[in-house]
């Protein structure tokens, strides 16, 4: 399942940034294992976006992790 209506086309990352919603997030890792190149596990059991303006490769790797999040947490928003 995953929520998938938030997962948008390339073109629209160069208007948003990925955005982890810290009062959904359960801190299983599971963004930071699929991309740790913008998502990070901190100690305080929140996941942080620490590169909001990714490379495109990168773009398949964060419509995986916005996908898998079971909190259903992450997302694109306008800058
Ligand atoms: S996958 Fe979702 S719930 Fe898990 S750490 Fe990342 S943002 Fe938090």
């Amino acid at each position: 399942m995953g929520n998938n209506s938030y997962k948008i086309t390339k073109g629209d990352y160069y208007m948003k940034k990925p955005y982890v919603n810290h009062d959904e997030c359960i801190g299983d890792g599971i963004c930071a294992e699929l991309c740790p190149e913008v998502f990070e596990l901190r100690d305080d059991g929140l996941a942080y976006v620490i590169n909001e303006n990714p490379d495109e490769s990168l773009y398949d790797k964060i419509n995986e992790a916005i996908e898998e999040c079971p909190a259903l947490a992450i997302s694109m928003e306008e800058e």
